[in-house]
């Protein structure tokens, strides 16, 4: 027998056949259950249009349960008084398991999502093993302070911190890195000790689900780590219900909104990773090359379906048409086509639906009186699935919906500038301040606009890197709190002032 590695199509065929036999269940207190209801929808491929699969549609009362697994699960001494080497090795074992099925991984992403089989193994895939291998060292070493106060009464106090779970989390998940989105949150939230309940996005519930099967086989305890699989009801539901102590939400900044007031009821803690409306500011000493091949990519990657998309292209006006005309060629050498190819660079995007919203925002740019420089329609001769064409809108305005709007698809706004204090206001005249890129090569302006632009992230001669040791996450409505690093520690736990008279 051949050890050769099988193809994404062989790996395809395989499991698309293995799941269409059953429907995937709920995964509440370490079991695979159907909906309560009974209810379930499909999932399709948005390369072909075609169902893989029926999933359970969890609701309100399949919350509840999995709550009462995660809270039952949460007070479990073998999770609870588990210690930081054991919690650190689980989630170490884990990464090994999404490593050993990684081809398996990718491929389901790409037959659930439509991104490229190879770009998907490496960025969510491996990015998802980084994520719990990272993560898997906090818990030996994230704790308290033994802190000098000072009492008015003389007494002699010892006071110190102790770091402690705040408890049940939800956490809600989009459809754009559905992996990697759930590892982001999982992985934090079991080394600091919480227990979770994942809604993954209705478009994408594969992955999740099989992570938490990984999961269940590296030594997390049922109950731990619950899957709920639906619409938007029974993330709503998660929200409302009382036994959620946190919310950790990436998604939609009109759903975030939505959240931040239903969480009220109890006063969950809430975090959010909403949209983004990233400016991309060259100016006009920037290396060109550079920066037309990371500009493209960073609105055409994942079809522009990414929150830190830059997706507002500020070039100065000497070099405005110069860059524009090497953007366009890089969209040009873009594959597009089904995922499972390995020539494939750019696939489908993930529903009719966001292709129906991303034609719409073309036709709106038209109408408000920005040109379309390149794509703004079905490639020729992909017929079935949600493919959409690299696009290029040039001689956006400062007001267009285009370019104040999130529209989360393959389409670079373009704008000229000739002042910088002007470039500035216009970069920061946005609702959103997720992430922004900057092209020059005089330190002294990258310092000045990293410093002066409103954004969570500021790349400069460089764009969309992301690492697990540094923050990441929004000013203004792009969001509450920040993920990755000590920061992530800190959102899924609560710190104890103890202090003990020694007098
Ligand atoms: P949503 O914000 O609607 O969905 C994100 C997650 O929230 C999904 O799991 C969704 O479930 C769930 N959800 C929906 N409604 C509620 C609710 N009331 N309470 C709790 N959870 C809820 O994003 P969409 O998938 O609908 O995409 C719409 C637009 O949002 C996109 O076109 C894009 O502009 C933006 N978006 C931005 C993202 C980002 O990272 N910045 C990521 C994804 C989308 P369900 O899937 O079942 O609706």
């Amino acid at each position: 027998m051949s050890n050769a590695p099988q193809s994404a199509f062989a790996i395809a065929e395989q499991l698309e056949s293995r799941l269409s036999q059953a429907t995937r269940g709920l995964i509440i207190n370490g079991k695979s259950v159907p909906a309560l209801s009974g209810k379930t929808f499909p999932t399709e491929n948005p390369a072909t249009g075609k169902v893989i699969c029926q999933v359970a549609e969890g609701g309100a009362a399949d919350v509840d349960a999995a709550v009462k697994a995660a809270r039952a699960a949460l007070e479990n001494p073998a999770w609870r008084d588990m210690s930081a080497v054991d919690r650190s090795k689980i989630l170490n074992r884990l990464a090994d398991l999404i490593e050993a099925e990684a081809d398996e991984l990718a491929v389901l992403e790409c037959i659930d999502n439509g991104k490229p089989a190879t770009l998907t193994k490496v960025v969510e895939i491996e990015g998802s093993i980084k994520t719990f291998r990272y993560f898997a060292g906090w818990p030996t070493k994230f704790g308290g302070e033994t802190l000098p106060v000072s009492p008015r009464s003389g007494a002699k106090i010892l006071n110190y911190t102790v770091r402690e779970p705040v408890g049940v989390c939800a956490l809600i998940v989009p459809w754009n890195y559905p992996m990697s989105m759930a590892a982001w949150k999982v992985a934090p939230a079991l080394a600091a000790g919480c227990t979770v309940i994942l809604k993954p996005a209705e478009q994408t519930p594969l992955t999740a689900l099989r992570l938490a099967e990984l999961a269940l086989e590296a030594g997390v305890p049922a109950g731990v780590f619950n899957v709920v699989t639906g619409f938007g009801e029974a993330g709503a539901a998660l929200v409302d219900h009382p036994g959620v102590d946190k919310v950790a939400f990436t998604g939609s900044t009109e759903v975030g909104k939505a959240i931040v007031r239903a969480a009220t009821g109890n006063l969950k803690k809430v975090s959010l990773e909403l949209g983004g409306k990233s400016p991309q500011i060259v100016l006009p000493d920037a290396d060109l090359d550079a920066a037309a091949a990371s500009i493209a990519a960073g609105i055409f990657f994942n079809q522009g379906q990414t929150c830190t998309a830059g997706s507002r292209l500020y070039a100065h006006a000497s070099i405005h048409d110069e860059l524009l005309a090497r953007i366009a060629d890089h969209a040009s050498r873009l594959t597009i086509g089904n995922g499972l190819d390995p020539a494939i660079t750019f696939g489908p995007l993930v529903s009719q639906e966001q292709w129906d919203r991303v034609s719409s925002y073309v036709q709106i740019g038209k109408d408000e009186g920005a040109e379309v420089m390149i794509g703004g329609n079905r490639p020729s001769g992909l017929n079935e699935g949600f493919f959409f064409e690299p696009t290029i809108m040039k001689n956006a305005g400062r007001n267009m919906r285009i370019v104040q709007e999130e529209i989360f698809g393959p389409v670079l706004s373009a704008l000229s500038w000739t002042d910088t204090a002007d470039l500035v206001a216009q970069a920061n005249d946005s609702d959103f301040g997720l992430s922004a890129g900057i092209w020059t090569n005089d330190v002294r302006q990258a310092h000045r606009l990293a410093g002066a632009v409103k954004a969570g992230t500021v790349w400069v001669n460089c764009f969309n890197l992301v690492d697990n040791a540094t923050p990441f996450g929004g000013f203004k409505q792009s969001g509450w709190g920040r993920e990755h690093g000590r920061n992530a520690m800190e959102m899924y736990s609560e710190v104890k002032s103890i202090w003990i008279n020694l007098s």
